[in-house]
């Protein structure tokens, strides 16, 4: 495959890129390949030259970064300052960065206390089809001036614009942690327990169903309240669970991030936890992982994914390939809408992006 490689270093090389090129394809660290391997002829731009946070004030709990800016460095400085990226990005130790993070839509297991990437982002800065540069929003907490461009950004692939600076919002992260696994007999009780705790007043960093039939609940706040929250959780299960604490605990949930579930394609697929019962018996063996309530699925898949496609479609839902050799990273159902291609003429009306 022969492709360009260009590694803009400022905004306005960017800008002569997109002008210059007939077909972009941008790439931030690289850690999701499905989305960032470029076709044959395509010009890839390399963003990681676009590097570094802008500006950043604990105070007012605001990151102004560039896009290139690798997560790894940024949960770095955050964390000195006991802030954090609620939304739990993951590929963090793969060298992810903020732009590619934001364009896949990407977030962890956290997001299940406060939101996913789209509750966080303040505003966006990026290069159109045309070699306009477009903001956005803005970087104050409390913005709600005009058409909220940074949250269509958000999973917008590449395919909308080539962005170069973001803004967001962090939080205060939790003092402590705690991780209970409860295994259940069935995975419909595991699902009832599922839907109990998404309905009550406690509140979880993570809830995730690793099947066939295990929650796993992660607790955060202060760490002397921690140990009754425990025991409040465990008696609202009705059981006691096997409990992570301390290193082996964060150690868990930083091999977590990587997503190396096993072997083949890495998939992520959008859903709602009524979904699970019908599609558990048809993924087989694949090695998988329910977010967020049962909001995501992550999966590894090591058979074709023209397979995937199809037993996706059957069940109504799309999904999107992170890791694994494809030339149409998004399968299952078409979510583009009317409006959805509408923007993107208005956007890139020559065709520039990644279709
Ligand atoms: C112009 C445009 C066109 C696009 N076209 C496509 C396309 O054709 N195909 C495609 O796959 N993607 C497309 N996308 C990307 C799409 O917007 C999202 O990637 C996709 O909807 C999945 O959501 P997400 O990645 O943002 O996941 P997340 O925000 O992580 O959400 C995952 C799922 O969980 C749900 N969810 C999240 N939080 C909660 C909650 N608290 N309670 C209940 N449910 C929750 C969400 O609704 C979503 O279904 C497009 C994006 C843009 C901007």
């Amino acid at each position: 495959m022969s492709y360009w490689t260009l590694r803009p270093t400022r905004v306005a090389e960017v800008q002569e890129a997109v002008k210059a090129h007939r077909t972009l394809l941008p790439r931030g660290g690289g850690s999701k390949p499905a989305l960032s391997t470029p076709g044959e002829g395509q010009t890839l731009l390399d963003m990681t030259g676009l590097s570094g946070v802008l500006e950043y004030d604990p105070g007012e709990y605001v990151l102004v970064a560039q896009a290139g800016t690798r997560l790894l460095e940024i949960e770095a400085l955050l964390a000195q300052h006991g802030q954090y990226l609620p939304f739990d990005p993951p590929f963090v130790e793969q060298g992810a960065t903020l732009g590619g993070t934001v364009a896949a839509g990407l977030s962890g297991p956290m997001r299940q206390r406060y939101g996913g990437v789209r509750d966080f982002i303040l505003g966006v800065q990026f290069v159109d089809g045309e070699g306009n540069l477009v903001r956005g929003g803005g970087k104050v907490v409390k913005n709600a001036a005009g058409f909220d461009l940074p949250k269509l950004m958000v999973g917008s692939l590449g395919r909308l614009g080539i962005l170069t600076e973001l803004a967001f919002k962090v939080f205060p992260a939790p003092k402590a942690t705690a991780t209970l696994q409860v295994a259940f007999p069935s995975l419909e009780g595991a699902l009832e327990t599922l839907y109990r705790l998404a309905g009550s007043p406690i509140e979880l960093y993570a809830l995730d169903l690793q099947p066939p039939t295990t929650l796993i609940l992660r607790l955060g706040g202060l760490a002397e309240a921690l140990p009754a929250r425990l025991e409040r959780l465990q008696a609202f299960l009705g059981r006691g669970g096997e409990l992570l604490e301390g290193e082996a605990e964060t150690t868990y949930w930083r091999s977590l991030n990587d997503l190396n579930l096993g072997e083949g394609a890495l998939v992520k697929v959008a859903l709602t936890p009524r979904r699970i019962p019908a599609l558990e018996p048809a993924l087989g063996r694949a090695p998988r992982r329910y977010l967020s309530a049962g909001h995501l699925l992550y999966l590894a898949w090591n058979d074709a994914l023209d397979v995937l496609d199809r037993l996706l479609k059957a069940h109504g839902l799309s999904g999107l390939v992170l890791r694994g050799s494809t030339h149409r990273p998004r399968i299952g159902i078409d979510l583009e809408q009317a409006m959805g291609y509408k923007v993107t003429q208005a956007l890139d009306p020559q065709g520039k992006f990644a279709r």
